[in-house]
């Protein structure tokens, strides 16, 4: 009775002390998260109008957790129309204005840029609580929930799309990475290894 007892005690500890070390890391993170977020200089702005005419400056904005640095709204790039704007940090926004220039893309379709919100299942903010990142479900008509690993013309376009997104962002997630990505593509400037490590580069 008394093992049983010392057991249950045991387990119950081990589970409050597990769930606090989780609650106070999540924190940690977030905190070291916004003190290393990177507005992009003044000199940004001028940096994105090679890349885009149709963008205002929002300077930098907070909510709670959630921060971003020299945040602009972009309603289109030069080369690329977007599906709705997009809010993002100055220097993602540069990166993204990069990225479609070199894919080319016509018609890009977004599922959302910033949104202050946590990742799904966890205490740590998603990127996208930064501006720092952008989902895509679209590129150029091919669909990454339809065309994704097809062999196909669209799928060739989707897989340019992820192996130039190696070299712009530094976490990219597809329909390969999790459920959660079954239907487009997350890219940010997060902590990340951008695609070493990726068995599979497509
Ligand atoms: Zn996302």
């Amino acid at each position: 009775m008394l093992r049983i007892f010392t057991y249950l005690i045991t387990l119950f500890l081990a589970a409050f002390i597990s769930e606090y070390y989780f609650q106070f890391l999540s924190h940690t993170f977030n905190k070291i998260r916004t003190y290393t977020l990177y507005d992009g200089g003044d000199s940004c702005i001028e940096k994105l109008k090679i890349y885009s005419s149709n963008f205002k400056s929002l300077g930098s904005f907070e909510k709670g957790q959630c921060k971003v640095n020299n945040a602009v709204r972009i309603k289109a790039f030069n080369n690329t129309k977007l599906s709705g704007d997009i809010t993002l940090s100055c220097s993602t926004a540069v990166q993204v204005g990069k990225y479609l220039k070199e894919i080319d893309a016509k018609t890009i379709t977004h599922m959302g840029s910033y949104n202050c919100r946590t990742i799904a299942r966890s205490k740590i903010y998603s990127e996208h609580s930064y501006g720092t990142a952008l989902d895509i479900s679209h590129v150029d008509g091919a669909n990454v929930k339809l065309d994704w690993n097809k062999n196909t013309e669209k799928g060739e376009i989707l897989k340019k799309a992820y192996r130039v997104a190696c070299k712009y962002f530094n976490n990219i997630l597809t329909p390969d990475s999790d459920k959660a990505h079954h239907d487009h593509f997350h890219f940010d400037n997060g902590f990340g290894l951008k695609c070493y490590f990726k068995s599979i580069i497509k």
